[in-house]
């Protein structure tokens, strides 16, 4: 092995296992090179992706055009922190606010930063605006939320791997069922309630979908109740379902609608927090911040990739695809005894299998997928998320639909 590189698959796994933490399960696959829809491994196979970074590389891998800004903006500014201006904040900020119609953008790096800084904006507000008692504040959450991994953040969270041993945990929050109009009614008639924080589709938890209309009364309930609407489209934004924000599938407007992932096309952490004066100006000077929040190369790659996105349409082609998909994985769960059902809007798809949450069959099936030259994980137990870079042809979805059949077939004998 030469100083510093890896050339096969099991060393470099077993540096990885040797020398850091084992935070995460990886597939057995090595990658070292991405174009498009295509990643490679190490030994020089080539997979299609299935799961693009956990949906932030939207606009597929390496893209050409975010690749030159982050190059050209590197070259020439890369962090200044806010102690300054430069001149490509405003400019970002502008963008964003347009492109998602909100007065202001609050820039940061990740997505569990982005609602860090959601959760702080909603107190906040609370006190300032609504005459919450101090330190009284409320905000609800629902089960089986995924918003990151900060020990605020998991203060919210129902699921206990993402929870033991790690607390104590912040108060200042209550669960609520998912997809149950009742509950938001009793929870939000609190007066000490500030925000109602939510995914529009579940991603981690196995991409659920809630009802049509729960998110519009969802918002009815938050404007009754002087309530702020939190909604994280870190996985579900960026038209990764078929519209630029999965929110706009019912056509609300979202006090807060928080970004990550695929805002800067998987080439960058970038992040952001959207919203109108009367939330964003009750932060002041000094009371929020991040050295690397809207850097000038996260501004120059986000911009771009939005850019992109939208040139592209790459939203539309995610809407299109998806139907394909959803019709093909349906055929496949009524001809296949190991196929459940399958859920999901536009790219974001979920194939659930028919075994119990505790089994290993959905990874040995995705074992099985890479071996057959796709890239997809499980998320919870036995349900495989299926989500590729938007930038997918239908030719190329033709041939994964039928890597995944032929897998299924092979699987069952
Ligand atoms: C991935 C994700 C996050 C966390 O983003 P990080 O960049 O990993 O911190 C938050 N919310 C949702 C819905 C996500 O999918």
């Amino acid at each position: 092995m030469l100083e510093g590189t890896v050339t096969t698959t099991q060393e470099a796994i077993d540096l990885e296992h040797r020398y850091g933490a084992h935070n995460y399960h990886p597939l057995p696959v090595v990658l070292n090179r991405g174009e498009g829809v295509f990643l490679w491994d190490v030994e020089g196979k080539k997979y299609y992706d299935f799961l693009s970074a956990y949906s932030a590389v939207n606009q597929g891998h390496c893209h050409p055009r975010i690749v030159n800004k982050l190059i050209e903006q590197s070259q020439k500014l890369t962090l200044t922190s806010r102690a300054f201006h430069s001149d490509q904040l405003g400019v970002a900020e502008k963008f964003l606010c347009e492109v998602f119609g909100y007065d202001k953008v609050l820039m940061m790096n990740t997505g569990a930063e982005a609602n860090e800084t959601a959760i702080k904006l909603a107190r906040k507000w609370g006190y300032l605006k609504k005459g919450i008692p101090a330190n009284e504040a409320v905000i609800v959450a629902v089960e089986k939320n995924f918003h990151g991994r900060t020990t605020t953040i998991i203060s919210a969270s129902t699921d206990p791997v993402a929870t033991t041993d790690f607390g104590p945990f912040m108060p200042g929050f209550q669960i609520v069922p998912y997809n149950d109009v009742e509950a938001l009614e009793k929870a939000l008639e609190n007066p000490n309630v500030c925000g109602l924080w939510m995914e529009p589709i579940q991603g981690e938890a196995g991409v659920y979908v809630p009802e049509e209309g729960y998110l519009k009364k969802a918002e009815a309930i938050c404007k009754k109740n002087n309530v702020l609407f939190m909604i994280d489209e870190v996985q579900t934004g960026i038209g990764r379902t078929g519209k630029m924000l999965a929110s706009d599938h019912e056509g609300i407007r979202p006090d807060m609608v928080i970004l990550g992932k695929a805002i800067s096309g998987g080439a960058y952490p970038v992040s952001a927090v959207l919203a109108d004066d009367e939330v964003m100006l009750t932060l002041k000077p000094g009371e929020h911040g991040s050295t690397y929040g809207g850097n000038p190369v996260a501004c120059a790659v986000a911009v771009e990739a939005i850019k992109v996105l939208q040139e592209e349409k790459l939203t539309e082609n995610a809407e299109y695809l998806g139907q394909i998909f959803r019709a093909r994985m349906a055929e496949l769960a009524t001809k296949s005894e190991l196929v459940s059902s399958v859920r999901g809007r536009g790219l974001l798809n979920a194939v659930v299998i028919n075994d119990s949450e505790e089994s290993s069959t959905a990874w040995d099936i995705c074992v099985k997928l890479k071996e057959n030259g796709l890239l997809a994980k499980p998320t919870h137990g036995n349900i495989i998320r299926f989500a590729p870079p938007l930038t997918m042809t239908e030719e190329q979805l033709e041939e994964c639909c039928q890597i995944i059949e032929r897998t299924i077939e092979e699987f069952q004998k």
